[in-house]
């Protein structure tokens, strides 16, 4: 069955390869690749960062105009593609020195955010409107990412309710709900809505503005990254205070499981690995541990479990619990049980100085403080086991890398963790990796002590669970076909809103 062909615009804060700070700058790539591949005509608007370099782009003949605050700010617009094998989809580049010419995407570091984001994500949010009417070009649906374009759908209930934008439909994808955009209230005068507007919108958060709020009320439909995510968003543990508006759009809010890149993350072709492997050749794994542990310093032992963290080093992925300085597990792991554990990442600085300090007392533990995407790879093909013990995950990309590598994912149960790994049954050797659920270091001990376990005393266990994991596949093809029908849901939505 031919679907109609659907214009689609995706406005982003990230896009691989331009500007990346976590999973959302790969998710919008590989989704708007996978659309566009689907016949749909795609386009993305991203800022234009100073890292970007857009020599040899075309630039639009015209500035463009965008009311932001109390007048119009003017940008250059440079154009490029996706590779054509990436299915081609057009990148639009929003320039504008005062706002966004300078490194970093929230801020210089990390923790520390630019004071005036409210005014450059203002500009990128109604700048996607007014590329669209420059380019004479309508769409569809409008997809908006996370905190910083949730007032994509809001401008399209206000400012953009007539005209030719009156049949568009609005997506907001909550990549992570923990990062919502908050304002002090008066910041409203830079999008140009009134205060009745502001509280039609429903910004209004304990006396500030709240951006992803009022993106959540406005949309006409809202997705996560994986279904248990969509869930727990709605419950007062993992709700961030806004659970009970997310309850009042249930029927609105669907989880779409992420695909993963498999040109990157596969055995059969990663460069950065000694000797690619499959099902047919496993082999290079053991290749790849050697490496591994002779890179990392640990002793060369093939019948020693190495367990691999990639990560980065903050609360939400568990490290309280595994390395807090007074408690955590990893001290009497790596004490207690026979394996190896290696650690990549970078974070929060408590962090890395606590791992740092087990790693100088601990001969079987390694850490690099680094980001390092060939040791990443290395990790993933060369660790028998992958932990991460995620306090909320909304989907998690490294349990899919893994898996893909025949390590075997050791995962709290939560979000896209739940949904991806299965749980291993000591009965029957199914399962694709080990599932645990309270985050205490107790519980970290256990599940690994279980793992641990499992390989010394049912290796043919082991073996099954790694041809499973392997063969298992998340893929982009399924995940886009479901957004497709998400935008069919949102632009029927609109056309009834506005007949009625
Ligand atoms: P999140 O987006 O919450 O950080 P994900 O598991 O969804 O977590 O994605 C993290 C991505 O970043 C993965 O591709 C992972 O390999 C990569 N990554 C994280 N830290 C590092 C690091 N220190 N070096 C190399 N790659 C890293």
């Amino acid at each position: 069955m031919g679907r109609k062909k659907l214009n689609i615009l995706m406005v982003t804060s990230e896009l691989v390869p331009y500007a990346k700070a976590g999973g959302l700058a790969d998710m919008v790539a590989a989704l708007s690749a996978e659309l566009s591949r689907l016949g749909h005509d795609v386009r993305v608007v991203v800022p234009r960062y100073y890292g970007i370099y857009t020599g040899g782009y075309e630039r639009m003949r015209e500035p463009l105009g965008v009311p932001v605050g109390f007048g119009e700010k003017w940008c250059s617009v440079y154009e490029t593609r996706q590779n054509e094998e990436d299915g081609g989809a057009r990148v639009y580049f929003l320039e504008h020195e005062g706002l966004f010419g300078r490194d970093g995407i929230y801020g210089y570091q990390d923790a520390q955010a630019f004071h005036d984001n409210m005014a450059r994500f203002t500009l990128l949010s109604r700048g996607a409107f007014q590329l669209c009417k420059a380019l004479e070009w309508t769409p569809h649906v409008m997809h908006a990412h996370d905190w910083p374009v949730a007032l994509v759908p809001v401008y399209l209930r206000t400012w953009e309710k007539v005209g030719v934008f009156a049949e568009t439909g609005s997506v907001l994808t909550i990549h992570n709900l923990g990062y919502q955009g908050i304002f002090p209230k008066d910041e409203i005068h830079l999008t140009q809505l009134s205060w009745q507007e502001f509280h039609g919108a429903g910004f209004e958060h304990h006396d500030e503005l709240n951006l992803l709020k009022g993106g959540i009320t406005s949309a006409d439909i809202l997705t996560t990254v994986s279904p248990t995510y969509a869930g727990e968003i709605q419950t007062s543990t993992d709700g961030e205070g806004l659970e009970g508006l997310l309850q009042s759009r249930e029927s609105d809010l669907y989880g779409v499981l992420n695909g993963m890149d498999y040109r990157e993350w596969s055995p059969r072709t990663d460069k950065h690995i000694p000797k690619p492997f499959s099902t047919d050749d496993i082999s290079g794994k053991a290749e790849a541990k050697t490496a591994l542990q002779r890179e990392l310093g640990l002793e060369v032992r093939p019948e020693v479990p190495v367990i691999g963290i990639v990560s980065r080093l903050v609360e939400q992925k568990g490290f309280g619990a595994l390395c807090g300085p007074t408690f955590g597990s990893l001290y009497q792991i790596c004490n207690d049980l026979a394996v190896q554990v290696a650690i990549l990442g970078t974070g929060e600085r408590w962090c890395e100085d606590e791992l740092r300090s087990l790693a100088s007392k601990l001969p079987n533990l390694a850490v690099q403080v680094r980001f390092d995407n060939r040791l990443a790879h290395l990790i993933e093909a060369g660790s028998d086991f992958f932990l991460m013990p995620s306090a909320y995950e909304p989907c998690g990309l490294n349990q899919m890398y893994s898996m893909s590598y025949g390590t075997l994912p050791i995962v709290r149960r939560t979000g896209g963790l739940a949904d991806t790994v299965d749980q291993y049954e000591q009965t029957t050797g199914q399962g694709t990796g080990f599932l645990f659920d309270d985050l205490t270091p107790g519980a970290i001990f256990d599940v690994v002590g279980w793992a641990v376990w499992t390989w010394y005393n049912r290796p043919e266990h082991i073996q099954m669970m790694r041809k499973t994991a392997m063969e298992k596949r998340f893929s982009w093809k399924d995940a886009a076909q479901r957004y497709v029908e998400l935008y069919e849901t949102a632009i029927e939505k609109r056309r009834n809103a506005t007949t009625k």
